[in-house]
């Protein structure tokens, strides 16, 4: 195929979901991509508990001839959330954990990967576009500028039960959503149990779910932190001096906040990078890219705003802005295009729930 683009040649540092996507729809594309990723191929894993809306990730993987049933491992009929005690429960729309270090070594397969080489700084590499896709490390572009940047500390374990406590999906938001406690179930009476907390309670939150509910086996123990300033608010996107670098995927901050959702939200964001690459008709609009993210995920912006003043304990019923951060984040969770985002289903007086003091 012969690109329209003018741009003949893309790295891509960092083949995790946002970067193996990336490169795989460029590669369809005729643009010449090459992706340099820090794992072994044969060993990949993805440091996360694999949950994802499927009707909203369908229709990405679709457009390359990927379909994500293929990967998927358990649905969801409903999920538990534990609002301060009270188990409520709530619907879902094709909530699903799936194989997600499987789907992204195939997404990888469709363009040149060299494997494993970790990438620091800009790579010494002949191309028009570097995409620092290497989530919340940012080896390439760096750290973000004023200190804009949250990262929770957060850790799993992968757990098995023969008796399993709950046999459906189920979390606990920490009081001032300072974090949530997870427990997702796999396959084989396999489950994700973890938890990230900005105050670092999250170990203790897992120790006592685990000692009420004390698992058969603990089969890997694993952690990373998880970012969750939002396009926006972390700076910078893109670098535009010199060779041109810009951000995708959970390196621009593309994760909402409250639930630390970010695989759908990586995709989305190189769905957005693709499409600027594609039309870029003279030198890509990098700017306009990131304006772009930050107009796209400005529900993220109103979930970072409210966490962070939760977490302050300076969200008051007479602070408006706050108050009316809480309305959208309510509105949003249970309108059609919240469902798509998460794959939750909540009624407005469970999305309401979920944003009021607890
Ligand atoms: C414990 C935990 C649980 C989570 N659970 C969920 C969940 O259930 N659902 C959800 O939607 N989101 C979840 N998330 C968030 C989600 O995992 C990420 O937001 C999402 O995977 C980001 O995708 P990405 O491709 O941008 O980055 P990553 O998935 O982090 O991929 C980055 C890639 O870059 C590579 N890399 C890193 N540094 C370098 C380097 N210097 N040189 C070369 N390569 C490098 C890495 O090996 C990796 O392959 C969770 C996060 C954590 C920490």
């Amino acid at each position: 195929m012969i690109t329209a683009s003018a741009l003949a040649r893309v790295t891509i540092v960092g083949a995790g979901v946002a970067g193996a996507y990336l490169g795989a729809k460029l590669s369809r594309e005729g643009i010449d991509v090459e992706g340099i990723e820090a794992q072994d191929i044969s060993k990949y894993h993805s440091v996360c508990a694999w949950a994802t809306s499927v009707d909203g990730i369908r229709g990405y993987l679709r457009s390359i001839d990927m379909d994500i049933d293929g990967y998927i491992i358990r649905e969801a009929d409903g999920i538990y959330v534990d609002l301060g005690g009270r188990l409520y429960r709530v619907p879902t729309r094709h909530l699903a954990t799936f194989d997600k270090p499987a789907l992204i070594v195939d997404l990888a397969r469709s363009f040149k990967v060299r494997y494993p080489v970790r990438v620091r700084g800009i790579p010494d590499v002949r191309s028009d576009l570097i995409v620092d896709a290497t989530g919340v490390h940012r080896s390439v572009i760096g750290p973000a500028e004023d200190g804009a940047d949250l990262v929770l500390p957060a850790y799993q374990l992968l757990v098995r039960y023969r008796n399993p406590p709950m046999d459906d999906f189920y979390v606990k938001p920490f009081p001032r959503y300072t974090g949530y406690l997870w427990y997702f179930p796999l396959t084989n009476g396999e489950f994700f149990v973890g938890a990230g907390d900005l105050h670092h309670g999250h170990l203790k939150q897992i120790s006592e779910f685990l000692d009420k509910h004390p698992p058969d086996e603990v089969l890997r123990r694993e952690g990373r932190p998880i970012r969750i300033s939002p396009p926006g608010i972390l700076r910078p996107l893109f670098r535009a001096a010199g060779m041109a670098v810009t951000a995708v995927g959970e390196a621009a901050g593309a994760v909402l906040p409250m639930l630390g959702e970010g695989i759908l939200p990586s995709v989305i964001s190189a769905e957005m990078l693709f499409e600027r690459i594609s039309n870029a008709s003279e030198a890509i609009d990098l700017q306009s890219y990131a304006e772009g993210l930050t107009r796209k995920f400005s529900v993220f912006g109103a979930a970072y705003r409210f966490v962070r003043k939760k977490q302050l304990d300076e969200c008051r019923i007479s602070d408006i802005s706050c108050t009316a951060d809480a309305l959208r984040l309510a509105l949003f969770f249970s309108s059609r295009s919240g469902r798509r985002l998460t794959g939750l289903a909540p009624t407005l007086r469970h999305a309401y729930l979920a944003v009021r003091p607890f």
